[in-house]
């Protein structure tokens, strides 16, 4: 059985390039919503309470229930101590204008190298749309797991959940795609099977921008509110796709 999720950040309102998103999950498999609101600086419930609205609107349904990532920040913190305990982590005082400042809480970063020796390898791999990617660890920089203003980070977050909901496909757009080799290795490190990865097209505003929330005309409530029924969002989403990207 395929299980896989959709999973924004309630950080604005869904625009048309959620609603291409969404329908590329809902229709990949079984689909979970998961609302990735680890980023307390960004996150609002009202957005949440939106993600909720808004894909209702659209005509997507979910199985109870949603994972909200802010109620289990435990579990991200068991991820770093397991990560830690394989002596993979490091602390880094470095500010942002590369001064090191030992006042301040460190990030935490992991370190590729180390990671290599404990794998015994420098290759890994994963499947995107049928084709086999190969990882090459060395040319990796070394990701941040801990950051410092949200005491966790997307990579632990994101794939400790799709192991402990047993996602076996994450379907999410391209713009993705250049973290999973961290998600790969950190799946790696702590055991997890590795899903098969789908990275979609993504919906352009022109022929080389992306769609992003600072269009407020395209959000899924604006059109909503000018008129257009559901069915026409997710055509106005899916002919903003290249077809070549589908
Ligand atoms: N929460 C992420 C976003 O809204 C998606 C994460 C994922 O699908 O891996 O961009």
């Amino acid at each position: 059985m395929i299980l896989t999720r959709f999973a924004p950040s309630p950080t604005g309102l869904l625009h048309l390039g959620h609603a291409y998103a969404a329908e590329q999950a809902f229709n990949f498999g079984a689909c979970l919503l998961r609302i990735e609101d680890i980023d307390h600086t960004r996150s609002r419930p009202e957005y949440t309470l939106a993600i909720y609205e808004d894909l209702r609107w659209l005509g997507f349904d979910w199985p109870g229930p949603v994972r909200v990532q802010s109620n289990h920040r435990a579990q991200y913190d068991a991820v770093i101590s397991a990560l830690d305990e394989k002596s993979v982590l490091y602390r880094d005082f470095t500010t942002r204008s590369g001064r090191e400042d030992r006042n301040r809480p460190p990030v935490i970063k992991l370190s590729v190298e180390r990671a290599m020796d404990v794998l015994g390898t420098h290759t890994l791999s994963y499947q995107d749309r049928g084709n086999l990617c190969p990882v090459d660890l060395t040319t990796l920089t070394d990701p941040t797991v801990v950051r410092r203003d949200i005491g966790t980070s997307y990579h632990i977050a994101v794939t400790h959940d799709d192991w402990r909901q047993n996602i076996t496909h994450v379907c999410r757009g391209q713009d993705l795609t250049g973290n999973t080799p961290v998600h790969v290795l950190i799946q790696t490190l702590m055991g997890w099977p590795i899903p098969i990865y789908h990275h979609h097209g993504l919906v352009m505003e022109s022929d080389t921008k992306k769609m992003s929330k600072r269009h407020g005309s395209q959000t899924i409530r604006s059109l909503r509110e000018a008129g257009y029924l559901p069915g026409a969002v997710l055509t106005m989403a899916r002919d903003a796709v290249p077809s070549t990207q589908h």
